[in-house]
């Protein structure tokens, strides 16, 4: 059978090309260019607006904008970030590739400042600049081949578009719970600790965000974030071990005049 050969042996180049580093070291598989993944992410975008309304609160949505503006100007490249806020008590928010961000209203009270919004965001965004969600569809696909995802996610909702979703990291939305590995957590918490510092937001806040994410958990609606990056004391942990050098890049970017002033949500 000379056709499977091919492909097979096209798959072994594939996989062979596509072994990568991620930024802290780590190997990942990558099996799909940015191209392919920046249509996955604005796929998974707009079905999310469908699904979801915008909040019409423009003092909130200029408040989400600002905080993510501030960080998106430190990421290097020129990607147009799309921010998005949504009208849901859902305590939840996510980023996408090709630069998208859609922030619920419900975490808003969870993240209650500006220093902790931008340690979710920071931290979203660092899961998208890592490729975690290249990684997490190239391991669940790479038998599979990239026709087929095309199909599902033009064609109509089926649980391969939901898995699909849930392998991006807004599988909760879904109802596909699909938490990030424990190396993607880590590498996510120290690149949006860096990121959020790096554009002037106190890093001290991100552990106090995570306090308060788990507090929330306990309540009557447990955070859909929650599902899909857990919360622990080994995170908190991590994050009060590297704050002496967040904080050297805090006092840096303040003293250059990063001082962002997003107001209060
Ligand atoms: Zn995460």
């Amino acid at each position: 059978m000379l056709v499977p050969r091919i492909f097979s042996l096209l798959l072994i180049v594939v996989l062979i090309a596509s072994c990568a580093t991620s930024p802290t070291g780590q190997r990942q598989l990558l099996l799909f260019p940015d191209s392919e993944m920046s249509k996955m992410g604005a796929v998974a975008f707009e079905e999310t607006k469908k699904q979801t309304p915008l909040s019409k609160n423009t003092r909130l949505v200029a408040y989400v904008q600002c905080v993510a503006a501030a960080l998106t100007k430190q990421v290097p490249g020129s990607t147009q970030w799309e921010v998005r806020v949504f009208e849901s008590p859902e305590i939840n928010a996510f980023a996408l590739p090709g630069g998208k961000i859609g922030v619920y209203t419900g975490i808003l009270k969870v993240a209650s400042n500006q220093h902790q919004l931008a340690a979710i965001l920071g931290h979203e965004i660092e899961h998208v600049l890592a490729n975690h969600g290249n990684a997490r569809v190239s391991a669940a696909y790479a038998a599979q081949g990239a026709l087929s995802l095309t199909q599902a996610l033009a064609g109509a909702p089926s649980p391969m578009k939901d898995q699909l979703f849930g392998l991006l990291g807004i599988g909760a939305q879904y109802g596909v719970l699909m938490p990030y590995g424990r190396g993607q957590e880590t590498e996510a918490d120290v690149l949006g600790h860096d990121l959020m510092a790096r554009a002037g937001f106190d890093p001290r806040e991100a552990v106090q965000l995570w306090r308060n994410m788990s507090k929330a958990a306990g309540g009557r609606s447990p955070p859909a974030f929650l599902s899909t990056h857990p919360a622990n004391e080994e995170r908190i942990r991590g994050l009060t071990r590297r704050m002496p050098e967040a904080m050297r890049i805090y006092e840096a970017a303040r003293k250059s005049g990063r001082r962002p002033d997003c107001g209060q949500p």
